[in-house]
């Protein structure tokens, strides 16, 4: 670089061709840049003479500008190439479309068809010849009177794209579901040239997505609207029966015992029973009104327009007859009724929930007043209920707070005309409401469960009992204990009475559960094992208020008795009522031939008790010999020795 300044220095001509070199230096530079060609020896080149430096000038400047030409030749040929290719892509992509594309001309009068794909032709059954030129409505064929039409226009007219979804009809007529997307296009000045559409044919999907709708809504067996559409019913005839100021209203309903059907019909049969119900349910109501099923055996039907009361209550009556002919089930004739609970709305409730727990509430009513009929949702209902929840607050507490006790009553036996023994008594001294009884508060610890820790302070606090008499050296008596159904579903009862027996030292022969007869009916299966266990632990049993349900001999035959106890409503009018009379003296021939002891409960006239033992009863418990009575007394008869007179 030293002697090229050294001979250059002065001429202009020099310079010119200096500044003509460095700009061919910064092309060639750029077009080494541009297409990668190493170009960049030329810059490692030792320039020595000016002369040199104008050939290498010029030559640079032609090869530069050459370059230069090159490559915007080439930049526009590929541009255009390229264009060309995205064009063809373009078409091949919406040729093999599996959406129907369709393109409008708007600019052309009534919107005609310029242009659709294969899957059109495919999916319409027209060809392209047979639409172009046409609106696309022809796909909607006479069936114009669609909304989402409507939709198409004005979107169309705003210049807005739209989503639809509508019938359309093939070139053969069949119907199918479309859903359709259309978007304008616009021109580079942002006029809408055109439109282009696409859909695709969704019947399928449609159909499969209406089919879990209506299982959605809808009760596999019956087929009847379930509780979802059932709230929905009920919303609609409130906000009916507000805007015309008349009433609605809903009735629940319960079939009868269907449990006792199912169980011996089957629950094939069953089913078919329910089903023919609520074919019946049906017919009997008009096209307003719904019946839906809950599940189960319950069924909820929802009226409106009603005058009130009155033509409620013809509507119910009606359906409660209805049941009075039988049920067709596979070719025989079944009998079934059933208990219904009706509220008004608004009279009875102000908001749907309310109104179908005020009904629920009514058949509750109407089964406990003797089922087949229907009743009326009343406010006192509710306060019943009220009060039960309140019961059921102080029932938890009781426990814990020491407010439970047991009395005693003493079972004495015909023969030797002794006590023999006890039943213990569960009392409950509420310090609000004072001594309650246990009819009033053990069905209510029952349902709630509560009868599973009471019951085992019950078992624990007899059996402490019996054994402190017997370690006062009275006489040995046998403790009868009542067991709930309830208890006997508890998986560690078995556990529960080996403990207790444990802890307090009682002989098992001196224990004995009394369980009552539609325990040993009905949950019995549950409890053989427990049962027979017991039996071989020494523990006795008793059948408590029996003749109360519906025994069959060869269910009592199976499980491990040793006592019937006949129920205190036969006992009462035992010599004056023939049919009292009847049952009791079948009760005990019944217990004899089984071999079982027999005692009868609720004796307290002298004419009783001369009946009972006339008819060989073994044994009675009644006010006529002793009270329940708390544990002090009771051990002060034992000591007393007292005995029935002869
Ligand atoms: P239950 O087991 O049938 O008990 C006999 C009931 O008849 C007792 O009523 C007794 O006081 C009453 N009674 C006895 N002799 C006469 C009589 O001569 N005349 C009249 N009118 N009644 C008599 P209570 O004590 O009110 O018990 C009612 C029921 O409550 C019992 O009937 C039993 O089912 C249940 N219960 C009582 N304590 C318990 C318990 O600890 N556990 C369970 N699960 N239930 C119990
Ligand atoms: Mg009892
Ligand atoms: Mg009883």
């Amino acid at each position: 670089m030293g002697s090229y300044s050294k001979t250059s220095a002065g001429s202009a001509k020099t310079a010119i061709f200096r500044i003509a070199a460095l700009f061919s230096l910064l092309v060639a530079a750029w077009v080494v840049i541009q297409s990668g060609i190493p170009f960049a020896l030329v810059l490692g080149l030792k320039i020595e003479r000016v002369t040199w430096i104008q050939t290498l000038g010029g030559s640079l400047f032609i090869i530069s500008a050459g370059w230069l030409l090159y490559l915007l030749v080439h930049r526009t040929l590929s541009a255009i190439a390229s264009a060309e290719e995205g064009m063809k892509l373009r078409d091949r992509a919406i040729e093999s479309s599996v959406s129907a594309i369709c393109i409008t001309d708007n600019l052309a009068p009534d919107n005609p068809i310029v242009y659709v794909n294969p899957a059109f032709e495919r999916i319409t059954g027209y060809s392209s010849q047979e639409v172009v030129g046409r609106n696309p409505r022809l796909l909607q064929g006479t069936d114009l009177a669609q909304p989402e039409l409507l939709t198409i226009r004005s979107a169309l007219q705003d210049g807005r794209p739209c989503h639809v979804v509508l019938r359309n009809y093939r070139k053969d007529g069949s119907m199918y579901w479309s859903e359709l997307n259309i978007a304008p296009v616009r021109n580079d000045a942002g006029t809408v040239t055109h439109h282009i559409g696409v859909h695709s044919d969704i019947t399928d999907a449609k159909t499969h997505h209406e089919e879990l709708a209506r299982q959605a809504n809808h009760d596999s067996l019956t087929g009847l609207p379930n509780r979802n559409l059932l709230w929905d019913r009920i919303d609609r005839a409130c906000v009916r029966t507000q805007r015309y100021g008349d009433f609605a209203a809903v009735a629940f309903l319960d079939l009868d015992n269907f449990k006792v059907v199912n169980d011996s019909l089957g629950h094939s049969l069953g089913d078919h029973l329910l089903r023919a119900v609520a074919a019946r349910l049906e017919s009997s109501l008009r096209a307003t009104d719904t019946v839906a099923r809950l599940g189960g055996d319950e069924f909820v039907l929802v009226f409106c327009d009603h005058k009130g009361e009155q033509s409620v209550s013809g509507e119910l009556q009606r359906i409660v007859e209805s049941f009075s002919q039988p049920f067709s089930v596979d070719g025989r004739d079944v009998f079934i009724t059933a208990s219904v609970g009706v509220a008004l709305f608004p009279q009875d409730a102000k908001d749907p929930e309310s109104l179908m727990k005020s009904a629920e509430l009514a058949m509750y009513r109407a089964k406990e007043s003797g089922r087949n009929a229907y009743q009326l949702y009343t406010a006192e209902m509710q306060t019943r209920v009220n009060e039960r929840l309140a019961l059921e607050s102080k029932l938890r507490r009781a426990l814990e707070r020491g407010e439970f006790s047991l009395h005693y009553q003493p079972l004495v036996d015909l023969r030797s005309n002794r006590v023999f023994g006890c039943e213990a008594l569960l009392r409950w001294n509420q310090p609000d409401l004072g001594m309650v009884g246990p009819a009033q508060f053990i069905p209510l610890a029952e349902e709630t469960g509560l009868i599973v820790p009471i019951g085992e302070w019950v078992l624990r606090t007899a059996c402490r009992q019996s054994k402190a008499w017997q370690d006062a050296g009275l006489p040995a008596v046998s403790m009868a204990v009542n067991i709930s159904a309830r208890q006997f579903r508890e998986k560690n009862l078995l556990q529960v009475v080996t403990k207790i027996l444990g802890e307090t030292g009682l002989d098992p022969t001196q224990l004995e559960f009394e369980v009552t007869e539609s325990m040993i009916m009905h949950d019995a299966q549950n409890a053989i094992a427990d049962l027979q266990a017991f039996r071989d632990m020494g523990v006795k049993l008793s059948v408590d208020d029996f003749g109360t349900g519906y025994s069959s001999l060869s269910y009592l035959k199976r499980f491990p008795v040793d006592r019937l106890k006949i129920d205190q409503s036969f006992v009462r009018d035992i010599t004056t009522d023939a049919d009292d009379a009847a049952i009791a003296q079948a009760v005990i021939t019944l217990a004899h031939t089984m071999n079982l002891r027999v005692i009868a409960e609720g004796v307290e006239t002298l004419e009783q008790l001369a009946f009972l033992r006339r008819n060989q009863c073994d044994e009675i418990q009644g006010y006529l010999f002793g009270k329940p009575m708390p544990a002090d007394e009771f051990g002060k008869l034992l000591e007393s020795g007292r005995t029935l007179p002869p």
